[in-house]
């Protein structure tokens, strides 16, 4: 069958590559797409533009049309055509993928030629690079440099030449500083038309969405790079690649799945398998679905239906069982001598794969996503930044997911947290977690949910630290200096210096004793140390060395305890040491970790040993 596949892949017949435009809000994405879409054909056709699920498609004649004013190249262009995927910005479906390569054969990425690199614009260039798609630059809004003598849908070089100099200076001197921030990047960029090495450098396509100047620049180059260097990648192949975008409830069709078909073909009545929250679907295609054309929507049907289509192109599936299926899963077509049950393995790898990203110990945030591309970008995102998992899901957030999520409110409470990448939270469910104490963070970008998680976190743990810092007991040994003692007891005030660690107000101190009559060690606790003086100045703490002729300490026996005295229970020659008890030391660990030096962690091990801490 793979000889057979491979025999049927040719260079003549190459299919259209599927692109998706994504960068930072308000760079013009939208408008961009508008303008791509805009005919400029006097009688309005669209000019063999289908609008189709989640994406439009631009035929080759249509590009070439655009494309014109750049001189006659109808003769370079050797694809059917561009398949556009409509939702700009919606980084999951650069995340999608079919059989481990982006579905995205090429991207662009738009920047606003006035603001330069947003934040937005660095998560969409590490998605890119992550997924190794090729992109190019739409470095849009060229019409907003002052003074910009606009020549509607023109080439780009021909409008920059009609332009005054210090338009032109400044135009070069915001490229030059784009330019720089790529490089800043680890990115080497160039205007596309001085760009000799596409392997090497990213190309910038100045455009204007409001003015179409540079669109067809745009198109032109999305076509010949594709077509160059993709070739391999845009062969028809028997074999299907297709991908679900969006699961949807349509009314009179039920649980609808949109897809992308990326190659292959699909036809009404086939058995197809995608991935399933609770484990494989296998179903039949029961229509195959486009919109009606704008022209004829006197017709009935909000739909076309198709007996049987070729990829590349964005198509709804109506079929039975589609409920649980989920955004972002392969599709697989059962053919005749296909095993059903290698396909239904085949379509739960990747959820497989990502549900072992969650933490053995239980603990952890729980996440969901829109799609599983976008739930495995958020996954590994946090994974380099070691925040712990402790549960995943894909799609709408739920009463039930905040009911998971709350577990962590015994366990670790910086953990009872939600994070939604790019889904909706249900109004219940969000209610819930008001009531239970779930936080819960949504946003579109994954390093906006990283930030809002790590403030909370912080605060989280100062609060924890303030409850704690009673109970939190710094490593330290003390000596007293021979014969300085000024109150012999209750409160005990003595000279000392501090040996090791750091002596803290409100550290509890003990001494050992050696009883030789019944040969135990005895640990004596003095009490807690409520002043310390330095140079008779009052300070909170004194670390070894700080203090050169030493300090003096006032420890109080709690009322609980009988006062002990100098001379019976200790004396000079003792060493004293900081009363560290398991528990203790457990405070230190989870929230004053970072606080103790290594010398330190090092003392309380020390300390464990001499007081007998288990
Ligand atoms: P998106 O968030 O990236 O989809 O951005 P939009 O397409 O919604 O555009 C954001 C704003 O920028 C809108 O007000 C557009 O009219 C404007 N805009 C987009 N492209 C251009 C452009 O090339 N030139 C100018 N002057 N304005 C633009």
């Amino acid at each position: 069958r793979i000889a057979e596949a491979m025999a049927a892949r040719s260079k003549d017949e190459l299919r259209s590559p599927i692109c998706c435009i994504l960068g930072h809000v308000d760079t013009g994405k939208t408008k961009l797409l508008d303008k791509i879409r805009q005919t400029n054909v006097q009688e309005g056709e669209a000019g063999g533009i289908t609008q189709q699920i989640g994406a439009t498609y631009f035929p080759v004649e249509n590009i070439i049309q655009k494309t014109a004013i750049l001189g006659d190249l109808t003769e370079e262009y050797k694809l059917p055509g561009l398949l556009v995927i409509d939702t700009p910005g919606h980084e999951s479906f650069t995340n999608l993928r079919t059989r481990g390569s982006s579905l995205c054969n090429i991207a662009i990425l738009v920047v606003d030629l006035m603001h330069g690199l947003e934040p937005q614009t660095l998560e969409s260039i590490r998605l890119l690079r992550d997924r190794k798609t090729p992109f190019i630059v739409a470095l849009n809004k060229i019409d907003r440099i002052y003074d910009w003598r606009a020549t509607p849908d023109n080439g780009f070089q021909s409008s920059f030449a009609k332009q005054p100099k210090h338009v032109r200076e400044e135009f070069e001197t915001r490229v030059t500083a784009t330019i720089t921030a790529f490089a800043e990047q680890g990115l080497n960029a160039k205007l596309y038309y001085e760009n000799k090495n596409f392997a090497k450098y990213v190309s910038f396509v100045p455009t204007s969405a409001i003015t179409g100047e540079g669109i067809p620049d745009l198109l032109h180059l999305l076509v010949t790079l594709t077509q160059s260097r993709l070739t391999d990648r845009l062969m028809y192949v028997s074999e299907l690649e297709c991908t679900v975008l969006e699961v949807k409830v349509i009314e009179g069709l039920g649980t609808t799945i949109d897809v992308v078909l990326s190659n292959g073909y699909l036809n009404e009545g086939d058995r197809i398998v995608v991935c399933g929250l609770n484990g494989p679907i296998v179903t039949q295609v029961r229509a195959l679905l486009t919109p009606q054309p704008l022209r004829e929507l006197r017709v009935k049907s909000a739909y076309v239906h198709h007996k049987r289509v070729k990829a590349a192109l964005g198509i709804k599936i109506s079929a039975p069982d589609l409920e649980k299926a989920i955004a972002g899963s392969r599709l697989l077509v059962v053919g005749p001598d296909d095993d059903e049950e290698e396909l239904k393995d085949a379509v739960m790898e990747d959820l497989q794969t990502l549900l072992k990203s969650i933490d053995k110990s239980g603990r952890g945030v729980s996440v969901q996503a829109s799609t599983l591309g976008s739930l495995e970008a958020l996954l590994e995102f946090l994974r380099v930044s070691k925040i712990p998992v402790s549960a995943i899901n894909i799609g709408p957030v739920h009463k039930k997911d905040i009911i998971r999520a709350s577990a962590m409110l015994e366990k670790a409470k910086e953990f009872a947290v939600m994070l939604a990448f790019d889904v909706e939270v249900d109004k219940d469910a969000a209610l819930l977690a008001e009531q239970l104490g779930v936080r819960v963070f949504t946003a579109d970008i994954i390093y906006h949910l990283f930030d809002k998680f790590t403030a909370y976190n912080k605060d989280i743990v100062e609060q924890r630290r303030k409850e704690q810092a009673p109970s939190a007991v710094f490593p330290c040994i003390l000596r007293m200096i021979p014969g300085a003692i000024f109150s012999r007891r209750d409160p005990i005030i003595l000279g000392a210096d501090v040996v090791e660690g750091t002596l803290r107000l409100g550290t509890p101190i003990c001494v050992v004793q050696f009883d030789p009559a019944t040969k135990k060690r005895d640990i004596v606790n003095l009490g807690v140390v409520t002043g310390i003086e330095n140079n008779h100045k009052p300070v909170e703490l004194v670390k070894k060395g700080m203090a050169g002729a030493g300090v003096a300490v006032k420890i109080e026996s709690p009322p609980s305890d009988t006062p002990k005295l100098y001379g019976r229970h200790f004396t000079d020659k003792d060493e004293f040491y900081s009363r560290i008890t398991r528990k203790s030391i457990d405070v230190l660990k989870t929230s004053f970790r970072e606080d103790l030096s290594k010398e330190e962690w090092a003392l309380v091990v020390k300390l464990k040993k001499i007081l007998d801490v288990i």
